[in-house]
């Protein structure tokens, strides 16, 4: 994600009604932030929130949160939800590596990867959101029957994903190298930003899920 620093979006998130203005008081209370019960899923990395926020308008009877890292892209998912408000969609900007912090064991019943950052640097493969560290901190917050599924076109991102999958000791559920041409996986895909790009360019779109 090409970031661009944009004056007062700090300001204008913590003065937003669909962000979390303290995520760790919302740990265990996510009932009473919805105002009702339903399943939670979550985004993590969800960029300015086209994915998420057609999930939400497709499925009234899902809580939805998207967690972002930066301010400046949170901001124009925030600008969207004042065009087309949705109830049963939060955000928080936060680092993905504080979610057991936010969420309580199995307050989760979904969580969405998509086009996380490949941190090519081996050095840094603890930081990919695909991670065995990542994984583990997924097996706090998720409930017994959740799920992980992850899209990407970065076919080196998704070998190593598939590796730490059976290293975390979780099982795969699914796996496709063309979600787009494979009927099974492809039904009913909801496209995120990055997948329109890359898709347009002609890469596969690789997807697997996993759960415990
Ligand atoms: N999911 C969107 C899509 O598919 O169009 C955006 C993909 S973009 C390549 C990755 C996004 O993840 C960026 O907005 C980045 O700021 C966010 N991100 C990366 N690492 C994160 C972390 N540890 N916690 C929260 N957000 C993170």
């Amino acid at each position: 994600m090409r970031l661009r620093n944009i004056p007062g979006s700090r300001e204008a998130i913590a003065a937003n009604r669909w962000c979390i203005q303290e995520p760790e008081g919302a740990k265990g209370a996510w009932k009473d932030i919805f105002g009702n019960g339903n399943p939670i899923h979550i985004e993590i990395g969800m960029g300015k929130g086209q994915f998420l926020m057609r999930l939400a308008r497709e499925n009234p009877h899902i809580n939805y949160v998207g967690i972002e890292k930066y301010s400046s892209v949170l901001l124009r998912a925030l600008q969207k939800m004042e065009e087309c408000p949705l109830d049963n969609i939060r955000f928080i900007r936060m680092d993905a590596e504080d979610l057991c912090l936010v969420f309580g064991q199995g307050e989760v019943g979904r969580i969405y990867l998509n086009f996380s950052d490949p941190w090519p640097k081996d050095r840094h493969a603890k930081r990919r959101l695909t991670s065995r560290q990542f994984f583990s901190r997924y097996q706090m917050v998720l409930a017994g029957s959740g799920a992980v599924e992850f899209k990407t076109d970065n076919a080196g991102l998704f070998d190593f994903s598939l590796e730490e999958v059976g290293a975390a000791g979780w099982r795969l559920d699914g796996v496709t190298r063309d979600l787009h041409h494979d009927p099974a996986m492809g039904g009913g895909n909801v496209m995120t930003e990055y997948e329109e790009r890359f898709s347009a360019m002609g890469n596969p779109i690789h997807k697997l899920i996993a759960s415990r």
